[in-house]
């Protein structure tokens, strides 16, 4: 069973659906779990008003998307029992390995006030993973070492205090499309973009993704050609349209004969795409009751599931839980 998670750390945007969400609805199996990791969104400056809508609209982008609600949980909906985990996993990690990670030096470095939680998020990211017994966490190489420490810690407490918990292992991710910023094509599309106009939001309006795509940076060009070293911003607006039409981004390139073309079509493409999306996520977001039902489902599956491996660790580690 593979556990997987999206960080509200912004609105949901065009390459996580192509990406991730949209694979995730049609190739995951049955018992996958994804959940939002609204959590891990406080280890850096945030605004909790914006984040809980950022947890709800993501939480509704992935549901209108396909994937079934008994598959989704808000990570913060479990706060009681991951914080409890992640404190008998804090004893059970040594410092030392803590501060090997990776990801913590990059997005520290240099910055001031930084959270502990900044520093500390790995182990709850393993309290998420043992907690539900997932055996497989699709990651891309930035979060690898971070499933090693699960792995570690999860093998390290099994072998001090008694079997609890499933050994998970990182597996390479379902890989959709990689979408680049519109303005600024050397970098990925990111819902945490400071600059929302290379971005296309799943819920943004026709009309906006039509002007955001017309001011896509291209080059001195006119013919499409697909060639991503020597032009970056033609070959995403091919990627982009060849992901929404279930095609190749070189077949794409000869179907057109300017720019100014190419963008028309990969707007209808992106409006066409996103569409059945943003009317079912305008639709829940629209209904909160049935959107609190969900999260509250959701919540209660994913407490259930874990319980037994929560109780066990707290008693075996010395707690007087029951
Ligand atoms: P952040 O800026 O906060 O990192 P993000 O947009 O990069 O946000 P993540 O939460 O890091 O989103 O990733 C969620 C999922 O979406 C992951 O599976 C990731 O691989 C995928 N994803 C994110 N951005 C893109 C993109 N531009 N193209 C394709 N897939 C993407
Ligand atoms: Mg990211």
């Amino acid at each position: 069973m593979k556990v997987s998670g999206i960080t509200p750390s912004g609105r949901p945007q065009l390459g996580n659906y192509l990406g991730a969400i949209r694979r995730w609805a049609v190739d995951g199996s049955e018992h996958d779990l994804y959940f939002i990791g609204d959590l891990h969104a406080m280890t850096t400056t945030h605004n909790p008003a914006k984040l809980r809508a950022q947890a709800d609209e993501s939480l509704a982008v992935l549901v209108a998307s396909g994937i079934s609600p008994e598959r989704v949980f808000v990570q913060s909906d479990l706060a009681r029992e991951l914080g409890a985990l992640t404190w008998v996993l804090e004893c059970t990690c040594s410092y030392g390995e803590a501060a090997r990670m990776i990801q913590f030096k990059e997005k520290a470095d240099g910055q001031a006030g930084v959270r502990l939680s900044l520093f500390t998020y790995p182990v709850l990211m393993a309290a998420d993973i043992l907690l539900q017994g997932a055996s497989e966490v699709p990651v891309g190489e930035d979060q690898s070492q971070h499933v090693e420490l699960a792995r570690a810690l999860a093998r390290r407490f099994n072998a001090t205090y008694g079997e609890v918990f499933t050994v998970p292992r990182a597996v390479l991710p379902l890989t959709g499309a990689r979408v680049r910023d519109l303005t600024d094509p050397s970098r990925k599309m990111s819902k945490s973009s400071p600059d929302a106009g290379g971005v296309v939001f799943v819920l943004d309006e026709p009309d906006l993704i039509r002007r955001k795509i017309r001011r896509a940076v291209t080059d001195s060009g006119s013919t499409p050609v697909y060639d991503p070293d020597g032009r970056p911003g033609v070959a995403n607006l091919l990627e982009i349209l060849a992901a929404c039409t279930d095609r190749n981004p070189r077949d794409v390139a000869g179907e057109h004969a300017t720019y100014g073309a190419l963008k028309e079509a990969v707007a209808e493409a992106v409006v066409e795409a996103l569409r059945p999306v943003r009317e079912r996520t305008t639709e829940l977001l629209g209904d909160p009751a049935e959107l609190a039902r969900i999260r509250k489902a959701g919540a209660a599956r994913a407490a259930e599931r874990g319980e037994h491996r929560l109780n066990s660790a707290l008693r075996l580690i010395g707690a007087t839980a029951s």
